[in-house]
């Protein structure tokens, strides 16, 4: 069985040393992985390979029976101990956007009566935007959004991860918030749980910060009508 990857329990580790388990032309199994693979809306991590005589970015990382294969550009056949770097930067601006994404989530959730998210996508310009199953009526209050996100921000509430069966926490309303994707289910059948201090928590497998004020304060950039039961917002940093 898989440990649970580092980027989730350990996500302030930017530098991992490991041995390669197998390998293919510009492919690497490892035991562990730091770089976020993608999913739920956050964005790859930016991250590279470093063999003994060369290095290659890193190109997808997928999960395997006995680790994670982690593709690299070109076709060089690497044995022997490797490095990942993963770049610091981006993945900060991937776990602020992505804390911002859930803070976002949770105020509409309270504040429209249970509405769920049908899309949410994190982009490498600063910005996310995030889909919800709403009439059209709800345009103006959408745009008045940033005020309570803002004050989540103001309040400096801690943020957390922990395991659960992931059959008790499907039948729990509002820990799985997306009407299209529900979140992992790691090998040992349990999900992980991000809980933002008292307001918010569901499942999640990506990065966040450790708590919202280390987010920058934002705004609501747009509200769009995609289709009848559908707004689209996009958020973006104040200023
Ligand atoms: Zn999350």
């Amino acid at each position: 069985m898989r440990p649970q990857p580092l980027y989730q329990t350990r996500s302030d580790l930017l530098e991992l040393e490991a041995d390669v388990v197998d390998a293919r032309p510009g492919m690497v199994l490892l035991d562990q992985v730091i770089a976020f693979p993608g999913g739920g809306g956050q964005l790859p991590d930016r991250a590279v390979l470093h063999w003994d005589g060369g290095a290659a970015a890193i190109t997808g990382v997928e999960a395997a029976a006995g680790g994670w294969w982690h593709a690299f550009e070109g076709e060089a056949e690497v044995a022997g101990p490797v490095r990942v770097t993963v770049d610091a930067g981006f993945r900060r601006l991937m776990a602020e956007l992505h804390t911002l994404a859930h803070i976002a989530n949770s105020i509409v959730y309270q504040a429209f009566d249970g509405a769920l998210l049908t899309g949410a996508q994190l982009s490498a310009d600063g910005t996310f935007r995030l889909d919800f199953d709403l009439p059209a009526s709800d345009v103006e209050r959408l745009r008045a959004l940033s005020g309570p996100i803002n004050e989540v921000i103001r309040a400096d509430l801690p943020i957390r991860a922990f395991q659960m069966p992931w059959d008790d926490a499907n039948a729990v309303p509002g820990l799985f918030r997306s009407r299209s994707v529900s979140p992992p289910r790691q090998d040992d059948g349990n999900v992980r749980i991000v809980e933002i201090g008292d307001i918010d928590r569901q499942g999640c497998g990506g990065t966040h910060l450790k708590s919202t004020g280390e987010a920058r304060p934002v705004r609501i950039l747009k509200v769009d009508n995609k289709g009848r039961q559908n707004r689209r917002i996009r958020v973006g940093f104040e200023g």
